[in-house]
Protein backbone atom coordinates (compact mmCIF):
# COMPACT_ATOMS: atom_id res chain seq x y z
CA UNK A 1 0.00 0.00 0.00
CA UNK A 2 1.43 3.38 -1.07
CA UNK A 3 1.60 5.39 1.83
CA UNK A 4 -0.23 9.61 1.22
CA UNK A 5 2.39 12.28 2.57
CA UNK A 6 0.54 14.59 4.38
CA UNK A 7 2.76 17.17 2.15
CA UNK A 8 5.86 16.30 -0.15
CA UNK A 9 8.99 14.43 1.69
CA UNK A 10 11.97 16.34 2.18
CA UNK A 11 13.96 15.80 -0.84
CA UNK A 12 17.56 13.81 -0.54
CA UNK A 13 20.57 15.50 -0.53
CA UNK A 14 23.39 14.02 -2.69
CA UNK A 15 26.84 15.27 -3.63
CA UNK A 16 28.27 15.01 -7.37
CA UNK A 17 30.79 12.54 -8.26
CA UNK A 18 33.13 14.02 -10.30
CA UNK A 19 33.71 12.85 -13.90
CA UNK A 20 30.09 11.38 -13.72
CA UNK A 21 26.31 11.99 -14.53
CA UNK A 22 25.35 10.06 -11.35
CA UNK A 23 25.11 12.08 -8.03
CA UNK A 24 25.71 10.12 -4.87
CA UNK A 25 22.61 10.49 -2.38
CA UNK A 26 23.19 10.91 1.44
CA UNK A 27 22.22 8.73 3.92
CA UNK A 28 24.16 10.00 7.27
CA UNK A 29 27.17 12.08 8.36
CA UNK A 30 28.87 10.96 10.86
CA UNK A 31 31.98 13.51 12.17
CA UNK A 32 35.18 13.09 13.82
CA UNK A 33 36.33 15.06 16.49
CA UNK A 34 39.67 16.14 17.37
CA UNK A 35 41.63 13.85 14.76
CA UNK A 36 44.71 15.59 14.47
CA UNK A 37 47.31 16.49 17.27
CA UNK A 38 48.04 19.95 17.00
CA UNK A 39 44.15 20.39 16.87
CA UNK A 40 43.53 18.67 20.04
CA UNK A 41 45.49 20.76 21.78
CA UNK A 42 44.29 24.00 19.94
CA UNK A 43 40.80 22.75 21.29
CA UNK A 44 42.07 22.56 25.06
CA UNK A 45 42.87 18.49 24.83
CA UNK A 46 45.36 16.17 24.67
CA UNK A 47 45.67 14.16 21.55
CA UNK A 48 44.30 10.97 22.28
CA UNK A 49 45.07 7.76 20.00
CA UNK A 50 42.96 4.92 21.57
CA UNK A 51 39.30 6.29 21.14
CA UNK A 52 37.91 8.53 18.18
CA UNK A 53 34.99 9.89 19.36
CA UNK A 54 31.95 11.09 16.77
CA UNK A 55 29.29 13.36 16.71
CA UNK A 56 26.63 13.49 13.28
CA UNK A 57 24.55 16.07 11.01
CA UNK A 58 21.51 16.09 9.91
CA UNK A 59 21.67 14.73 5.92
CA UNK A 60 19.72 17.93 5.06
CA UNK A 61 22.89 20.33 6.15
CA UNK A 62 24.83 19.36 2.75
CA UNK A 63 25.83 22.65 1.02
CA UNK A 64 27.53 22.04 -2.57
CA UNK A 65 30.89 23.71 -2.97
CA UNK A 66 30.35 26.93 -4.37
CA UNK A 67 27.91 28.13 -2.62
CA UNK A 68 27.20 31.04 -0.50
CA UNK A 69 25.75 30.81 2.87
CA UNK A 70 23.83 32.45 5.20
CA UNK A 71 25.88 33.44 8.55
CA UNK A 72 23.92 31.89 11.04
CA UNK A 73 21.84 32.86 13.78
CA UNK A 74 22.98 33.07 17.64
CA UNK A 75 26.76 32.93 17.25
CA UNK A 76 29.31 35.31 17.03
CA UNK A 77 32.13 33.00 16.59
CA UNK A 78 31.70 31.17 13.09
CA UNK A 79 34.30 28.80 12.44
CA UNK A 80 35.69 26.83 9.77
CA UNK A 81 37.11 23.59 9.50
CA UNK A 82 38.94 21.73 6.84
CA UNK A 83 38.21 18.04 6.58
CA UNK A 84 39.25 14.75 4.29
CA UNK A 85 35.42 13.09 3.93
CA UNK A 86 34.83 9.41 2.99
CA UNK A 87 32.00 8.71 1.37
CA UNK A 88 30.83 4.99 1.67
CA UNK A 89 29.52 3.23 -1.22
CA UNK A 90 28.92 -0.74 0.64
CA UNK A 91 27.55 -1.58 3.55
CA UNK A 92 29.96 -2.64 6.37
CA UNK A 93 29.95 -3.78 9.87
CA UNK A 94 32.06 -4.84 12.49
CA UNK A 95 34.79 -4.52 9.64
CA UNK A 96 38.33 -6.05 9.97
CA UNK A 97 41.32 -4.13 9.19
CA UNK A 98 41.66 -5.64 5.96
CA UNK A 99 38.33 -5.12 5.06
CA UNK A 100 37.38 -1.65 5.75
CA UNK A 101 38.57 0.41 3.17
CA UNK A 102 36.83 -1.58 0.36
CA UNK A 103 33.45 0.08 1.71
CA UNK A 104 34.72 3.48 0.57
CA UNK A 105 33.35 4.19 -2.49
CA UNK A 106 35.29 7.88 -2.89
CA UNK A 107 36.58 11.01 -0.80
CA UNK A 108 35.71 14.57 -1.25
CA UNK A 109 36.66 17.63 0.53
CA UNK A 110 34.76 19.09 3.36
CA UNK A 111 33.95 22.18 5.46
CA UNK A 112 32.77 20.87 9.34
CA UNK A 113 31.04 24.58 9.98
CA UNK A 114 30.62 25.39 13.73
CA UNK A 115 29.35 27.71 15.81
CA UNK A 116 31.94 27.71 17.92
CA UNK A 117 30.62 30.14 20.93
CA UNK A 118 27.74 27.33 21.48
CA UNK A 119 30.28 24.45 21.47
CA UNK A 120 32.55 26.04 24.12
CA UNK A 121 29.17 26.67 26.25
CA UNK A 122 27.51 23.22 26.18
CA UNK A 123 30.90 21.41 26.17
CA UNK A 124 31.57 23.67 29.60
CA UNK A 125 27.62 22.11 31.07
CA UNK A 126 28.43 18.52 29.56
CA UNK A 127 25.70 19.05 27.20
CA UNK A 128 25.51 17.67 23.41
CA UNK A 129 27.24 19.63 20.52
CA UNK A 130 24.04 19.66 18.05
CA UNK A 131 23.16 23.37 18.47
CA UNK A 132 26.71 23.77 17.74
CA UNK A 133 27.36 21.35 14.83
CA UNK A 134 24.30 20.27 13.27
CA UNK A 135 22.89 23.22 12.05
CA UNK A 136 21.66 24.58 8.69
CA UNK A 137 23.90 24.68 5.80
CA UNK A 138 26.90 23.69 8.10
CA UNK A 139 28.42 20.32 6.13
CA UNK A 140 30.17 21.48 3.55
CA UNK A 141 30.97 19.55 0.50
CA UNK A 142 33.08 19.15 -3.16
CA UNK A 143 32.09 16.30 -5.20
CA UNK A 144 33.00 12.90 -4.87
CA UNK A 145 36.12 11.59 -6.26
CA UNK A 146 35.55 7.84 -6.86
CA UNK A 147 38.53 5.93 -4.93
CA UNK A 148 38.70 4.07 -8.60
CA UNK A 149 40.12 7.51 -9.06
CA UNK A 150 42.35 8.79 -6.44
CA UNK A 151 43.40 5.54 -4.41
CA UNK A 152 42.57 5.70 -0.51
CA UNK A 153 44.26 8.97 0.99
CA UNK A 154 46.83 8.40 3.10
CA UNK A 155 48.94 11.27 2.71
CA UNK A 156 48.67 14.43 0.99
CA UNK A 157 48.49 17.86 1.81
CA UNK A 158 45.23 19.52 3.07
CA UNK A 159 44.68 23.78 3.01
CA UNK A 160 42.64 25.62 3.66
CA UNK A 161 42.52 29.51 2.44
CA UNK A 162 40.43 32.60 3.74
CA UNK A 163 40.23 35.58 1.19
CA UNK A 164 44.22 34.15 -0.51
CA UNK A 165 45.51 33.77 3.33
CA UNK A 166 46.64 30.43 4.03
CA UNK A 167 44.59 29.16 7.69
CA UNK A 168 44.88 25.39 7.80
CA UNK A 169 48.01 23.50 6.23
CA UNK A 170 48.58 19.64 7.68
CA UNK A 171 49.41 16.69 5.82
CA UNK A 172 46.58 13.49 5.57
CA UNK A 173 49.42 11.68 7.43
CA UNK A 174 48.98 13.68 10.35
CA UNK A 175 45.57 12.02 11.20
CA UNK A 176 45.79 10.36 14.53
CA UNK A 177 43.11 7.36 13.71
CA UNK A 178 43.38 6.88 9.45
CA UNK A 179 39.94 6.19 7.44
CA UNK A 180 40.40 2.84 7.62
CA UNK A 181 40.89 3.15 11.35
CA UNK A 182 37.89 5.14 11.70
CA UNK A 183 36.32 2.50 9.64
CA UNK A 184 36.94 0.27 12.08
CA UNK A 185 35.98 1.63 15.04
CA UNK A 186 32.71 3.45 13.38
CA UNK A 187 31.30 0.31 12.25
CA UNK A 188 31.86 -1.07 15.70
CA UNK A 189 29.04 0.98 16.59
CA UNK A 190 26.61 1.35 13.79
CA UNK A 191 26.06 -0.62 10.21
CA UNK A 192 27.46 1.63 8.18
CA UNK A 193 25.48 2.32 4.45
CA UNK A 194 26.06 3.44 1.21
CA UNK A 195 25.65 6.99 1.51
CA UNK A 196 27.13 7.52 4.74
CA UNK A 197 29.88 9.99 4.83
CA UNK A 198 32.38 10.32 7.62
CA UNK A 199 34.35 13.67 8.02
CA UNK A 200 37.65 12.77 9.42
CA UNK A 201 38.50 15.80 11.55
CA UNK A 202 40.23 19.16 11.12
CA UNK A 203 43.93 19.96 11.65
CA UNK A 204 45.19 22.75 13.55
CA UNK A 205 44.50 26.38 12.55
CA UNK A 206 40.76 26.84 12.56
CA UNK A 207 39.25 30.47 13.36
CA UNK A 208 36.34 32.66 12.50
CA UNK A 209 34.92 34.12 9.16
CA UNK A 210 32.57 36.62 8.64
CA UNK A 211 29.95 37.94 6.08
CA UNK A 212 32.11 38.66 3.14
CA UNK A 213 34.89 36.20 3.38
CA UNK A 214 35.86 34.00 0.91
CA UNK A 215 37.11 29.94 1.78
CA UNK A 216 38.86 28.04 -0.86
CA UNK A 217 40.10 24.51 0.30
CA UNK A 218 42.10 21.75 -1.33
CA UNK A 219 43.85 18.33 -0.69
CA UNK A 220 46.01 16.19 -2.42
CA UNK A 221 43.96 14.13 -5.38
CA UNK A 222 40.82 15.98 -4.66
CA UNK A 223 40.76 19.56 -6.06
CA UNK A 224 39.26 22.12 -4.05
CA UNK A 225 35.98 23.27 -1.94
CA UNK A 226 35.12 26.67 -2.09
CA UNK A 227 32.73 28.39 0.05
CA UNK A 228 31.70 32.00 0.73
CA UNK A 229 30.01 33.51 3.89
CA UNK A 230 26.59 36.02 2.97
CA UNK A 231 25.00 38.06 5.49
CA UNK A 232 22.86 36.63 7.88
CA UNK A 233 19.22 35.67 7.41
CA UNK A 234 16.67 38.61 7.81
MN1 LIG B 1 35.34 18.87 12.56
Amino acid sequence: MNSIYLFPPSPVPTVPIKGGEQVFPVNRIFCVGRNYAEHAREMGGQPDKEEPFYFTKSPSAIVPSGASVSYPPETENYHYEIELVAAIGKPVFQAAPNDALDAVFGYACGLDMTRRDLQFRVREKQRPWDVAKDFEQSAVISPIVPSAVCGHLTHGKIELRVNGETRQKADLSDLINSVQELIVDLSRYYHLVPGDLIYTGTPAGVGPVVPGDHLIGSIAGLGEIELTVGKPHT
